[in-house]
């Protein structure tokens, strides 16, 4: 049964948008839904998916189906899980992307404008004290953060996945204002040998040979279009397109990606982008902020990892104590009663506690989803 979208209750003209359980439910089994669940599954059962490691950004864009999603706060968190996704045969290349605003950047200076690797440049300035560094929370969760500038980060993340896989890799970084992703590296591993392309002068990017005056003195040195293997060539131009179609449809859609400020968090192990999945209730630019959970599959048994979760678990912080909007809540797994204990966990956080106190209306769901469809959805309470 395909239920019109149209019917959905939400209130657009309040700041609080009130969305029920069967609200979630109705827009992840429609006929739209549908659709972008059957284009996401043929391509990945012809092998043409990309994977995309991207920050957890409410602003980042990726074209949606053609992606796996894996997104983090400031494109770090764990790689390891992710081993049997990089090699898999759904997936034909792999992307490493962070993000700056292209507005504010500076020559002779880092890209800036990602939250995460702010708060990193803050805590290399101020070290955080031993009592914050035992709480669970974002300050354990930055201090993992490899370096505040994402260029170097998106550099050092993809070139330790092209050891691990023979796909093709890139490092990117988008311009989460205009939305368009630059091409900073390639890599292939060729029989253990890795090859690899880029104009970053990759001698002056890391430890103490570091300096920004020379990486970016005449910008940031990205790849040329023409030169880049036909498979990056063709991710870009998905998000040349991706783009111009959001600019016809939100005229002040470079207003939108300016400032972060969300109204949900979804926290998911689900690979498919979350909008093609809701594609009505999160269709907006900027409307969520996504921390994905990695999950094992051996032998068909699906388990998480506890220490996955916590890393999961210590992002929520960023987006809500940063984000005024911030209102409703998703975690989904592929089963409930893990779903509900993530929920449990993560409302003993003090943090979240007093989010709570001061979102009078907050909502937290807890759900149960395979192959991105949802099969059980309830309030948590
Ligand atoms: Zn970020």
């Amino acid at each position: 049964m395909n239920i019109e979208v149209d019917s959905i209750s939400h209130e657009p003209k309040s700041e609080q948008r009130v969305y029920t359980p069967e609200d979630f439910v109705r827009d992840n089994h429609s006929l739209l839904a549908d659709q972008n669940r059957n284009t996401f599954s043929s391509l990945r059962n012809n092998g043409e998916l990309f994977l995309i490691t991207r920050c957890s950004d409410a602003r980042g864009n990726i074209p949606e189906l053609n992606c796996i999603d894996i997104s983090n706060i400031a494109t770090d968190g764990p790689q390891q899980p992710y081993q049997n996704l990089i090699i898999g045969a759904g997936v034909k290349a792999i992307m490493e992307m962070t993000h700056f605003d292209g507005e504010k950047f500076r020559l002779g200076q880092h890209p800036t404008g990602c939250g995460g690797l702010e708060a990193k440049q803050l805590q290399l300035l101020e070290a955080p004290s031993e009592k914050d560094m035992k709480k669970f929370g974002l300050p354990r969760y930055v201090e993992a953060i490899k370096s505040p500038d994402p260029v170097v980060l998106a550099y050092y993340n993809a070139q330790s996945i092209a050891s691990h896989t023979t796909k093709p890799v890139m490092a990117a970084i988008q311009d989460h204002v205009s939305g368009i992703i630059y091409p900073l590296a390639t890599f292939q591993n060729d029989d253990g040998e890795i090859i690899s392309r880029t104009k970053l002068p990759t001698r002056y990017m890391f430890q103490d040979q570091y300096d920004q005056r020379v990486i970016y003195k005449e910008g940031i040195p990205i790849l040329s279009y023409n030169n880049l293997p036909e498979v990056f060539k063709e991710f870009l131009d998905l998000n040349q397109k991706q783009i111009s179609d959001l600019e016809l449809k939100y005229s002040n859609l470079h207003e939108i990606l300016r400032v972060q400020n969300p109204h949900f968090v979804i926290v998911t192990t689900e690979k498919m982008n979350a909008r093609a999945r809701f594609p009505e209730i999160l269709k907006e630019p900027g409307s969520y902020f996504q921390v994905h959970i990695p999950r094992d599959k051996q032998e068909q048994i699906i388990s998480i990892d506890p220490k996955t979760i916590e890393t999961a678990l210590e992002q929520i912080q960023y987006p809500i104590e940063h984000f005024s909007k911030v209102d409703t809540i998703l975690i989904e797994t592929s089963d409930l009663a893990q779903s509900k204990k993530i929920g449990s966990a993560l409302i003993r956080a003090t943090w979240m506690q007093n989010w709570q106190k001061k979102r009078q209306n907050h909502q937290i769901f807890t759900a149960e989803s395979r192959v991105g469809k949802i099969v059980r959805l309830e309030e948590f309470k």
